[in-house]
């Protein structure tokens, strides 16, 4: 069996090491446009921070290690630039040598990740842009911030990135601005839980632009705001979104979702079963409605590339579908989500009640006790937990117990029986998910 994948990093690698795992004779070939395989995306926010002392402690593997290791090839800097399904091959530009060849394939394996979204700035090439997708703009906005003396950024976009990106910037002594379209940065979370991180963000010195964007870019480098607002900043990051790579799938004739990703069955299969998609290009499908979802996250990716595995060795699991569940530091406040928020609910017209607590994450009078907000969503009939999203430190360990709760099925008033570990620095003798349980009748 020859398997070939396209892209090296968190799905296409996963994926490689999955299928050697269990399969010690299939040949293996993975194929990397850029110069670094399998970095890991979400350090690097943290390494422009600071906190991750070096660039290498980024990177998980190398060509040398999966090919001593596992015995898997990988050709970094080698480009797919076609997918040749009558004849089950791909063309391959190889940027070192500047020359292109043909790799056949038994099985195919498609994750080329996702690429940022331009937002629409007037006279953007004036400004110094950046966005943070590859290892390659991490480095290249590393060695700008300290050979250009920046001083200030505007971070256009109040997601994840652009949320990480303030307290890390703020680290490294950087004056920020954080433009947001919306009215409240972090779109998925429920409104009064954005603001308790918009009070983070103010309270650590980020000037906080809600409901504006990025104008323009006038002449003298200022940047005009929606609002009427006019700022400096000696660079803007553009973190406003993404979208599916899937440019080489739509050229072959592969079937994209409506969400705008790869179409892929439960065992990762696009509509030719001899490809498979993982990752941030794929539409895959929501946990709990069964309908259409897109989430690009590592979890996702990695789950993916091992369904994708066991089904190409002919041991097969099927995907059970997204919650969607997500964390974010923001300064001293952690924020978590899993599952759909009330806006979500609403949309798709399902009724739902809502219990919702704010309490001490930790007994009360143990150092460090701070404040812990907590929202769950359910069925009012059956007590089907919708979603749940927490603010606060200590937000990771009740999202991630309600995750289990709804993937194992449990109700809401079953948060009630969980027995949960305590002892006064981690939780109380009834934790905030066994409260909410209790709230909820
Ligand atoms: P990627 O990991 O992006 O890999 C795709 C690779 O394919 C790229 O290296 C690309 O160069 C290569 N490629 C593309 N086209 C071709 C081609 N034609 N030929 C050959 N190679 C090709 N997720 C979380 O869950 N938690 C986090 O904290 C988090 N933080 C993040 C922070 C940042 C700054 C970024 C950018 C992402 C973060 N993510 C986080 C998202 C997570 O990294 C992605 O969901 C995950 O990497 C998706 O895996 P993938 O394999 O689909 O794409």
């Amino acid at each position: 069996n020859k398997v070939l994948v396209i892209g090296g990093v968190a799905g296409g690698a996963t994926f490689a090491s999955q299928l050697r795992m269990l399969d010690d004779q299939a040949e293996i070939i993975v194929f990397e446009k850029d110069g670094t395989m399998s970095f890991a995306n979400c350090g690097m926010p943290y390494y422009l921070g600071g906190f991750v002392k070096k660039r290498e402690h980024l990177i998980a593997a190398t060509p040398e290690s999966f090919q001593k290791d596992k015995n898997i090839e990988v050709r970094i800097r080698h480009e797919v630039i076609r997918i040749n399904r009558a004849e089950k091959t791909v063309t391959i530009k190889d940027h070192i040598k500047d020359e292109s060849y043909v790799e056949r394939y038994d099985k195919l394996v498609y994750s080329p990740g996702a690429v940022p979204m331009v937002p629409d700035i007037k006279h953007l090439d004036r400004g110094n842009c950046y966005s943070l997708r590859s290892f390659k703009d991490m480095l290249k906005l590393d060695e700008h911030i300290t050979t250009k003396n920046y001083q200030s950024v505007c971070l256009v976009g109040g997601g994840f990135i652009g949320l990480e990106m303030a307290e890390n910037m703020k680290a490294r002594g950087i004056k920020v601005h954080l433009v947001q379209r919306s009215t409240h940065v972090l779109g998925l979370l429920e409104p009064q839980f954005s603001a308790k991180l918009e009070e983070e963000l103010i309270k650590n010195d980020v000037d906080l632009h809600l409901s504006a964007t990025v104008e323009q870019i006038n002449e003298d480098r200022t940047l005009q705001l929606s609002d009427g607002t006019v700022i400096e900043a000696d660079f803007l990051l553009l973190a406003v979104g993404i979208k599916p790579n899937k440019h080489l799938a739509e050229s072959a004739g592969l079937t994209i979702g409506a969400t705008g990703g790869v179409c892929v069955n439960e065992y990762m299969q696009t509509d030719d079963p001899d490809i498979y998609a993982i990752g941030d290009v794929i539409e895959s499908f929501d946990f709990i409605t069964g309908k259409p979802k897109q989430v690009p996250l590592a979890w996702v990716a990695h789950r993916e590339a091992y369904v994708a595995a066991r089904h190409i060795t002919g041991d097969p699991v099927p995907f059970r579908g997204i919650l969607g569940t997500a964390i974010c530091k923001v300064f001293e406040k952690d924020a978590a989500i899993v599952g759909h928020h009330a806006s979500s609910l609403q949309k798709m017209g399902v009724p739902f009640e809502t219990a919702e607590l704010t309490a001490k994450q930790h007994a009360g009078y143990y150092p460090g006790a701070s404040e812990l907000s907590l929202i769950v969503h359910f069925c009012p009939d059956t007590g089907k937990i919708y979603g749940a999203q927490a603010v606060g430190q200590g937000a990771d360990k009740r999202i991630d117990v309600i995750s289990t709760a709804i993937t194992g099925n449990l109700s809401v008033l079953e948060l009630q029986t969980l027995e949960i570990a305590y002892a006064p620095p981690f939780s109380a003798p009834k934790d905030p998910v066994n409260m909410i349980g209790y709230k909820a009748v």
